[in-house]
């Protein structure tokens, strides 16, 4: 039986997935217009998912770490894993449609964009994805994975 991590929301502005237990940063506004009801799914295992992806403390929003000393946060310098627990997203290998969320390779966060482009980027251009990867539908119920447990407190 799955259990899930609530508290996570796209963000109609610049696009991407941001938890709710802090206001966050947003390139757009002066904060995250946040919409739905997402929930990620506890697992333990690594092959659940591509490991790799944290929640950035400042922004708010998920992000990859593996790219984090060349990333760039919304809030200022490159985005911080310190506060999260590792997460894993399963890619989309079947019913692919051109819809879908993506990595950013210019600010590294998970964004959702239509076919590899979208939302706003840390300097207010449009994402750009970094590769053909592409995560998840946008639905109701992310099949997000976190692995070992999530770190992040609410403030
Ligand atoms: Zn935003
Ligand atoms: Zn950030
Ligand atoms: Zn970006």
């Amino acid at each position: 039986m799955a259990t899930f991590q609530g508290g996570w929301q796209w963000c109609s502005l610049c696009s991407g997935l941001v938890h709710d237990s802090r206001a966050g940063v947003c390139p757009v506004s002066t904060e995250h217009a946040r919409v739905g009801a997402m929930q990620v799914a506890m697992s333990t295992s690594e092959a659940d998912g591509v490991p790799g992806w944290s929640w950035c403390g400042r922004c708010s929003q998920m992000f990859w770490r593996a790219g984090e000393a060349a990333s760039r946060c919304p809030g200022g310098g490159t985005h911080t894993s310190g506060e999260s627990g590792p997460y894993a997203l399963p890619r989309v290998t079947a019913n692919r449609t051109p819809s879908g969320w993506y990595r950013c390779g210019r600010c590294q966060s998970l964004f959702s964009g239509y076919e590899g482009t979208g939302g706003s980027c840390f300097d207010g251009a449009a994402h750009n994805a970094a590769d053909d990867v592409q995560y998840l539908p946008r639905q109701e119920i992310l099949k997000l994975m976190i692995l070992r447990g999530p770190k992040i407190k609410r403030v």
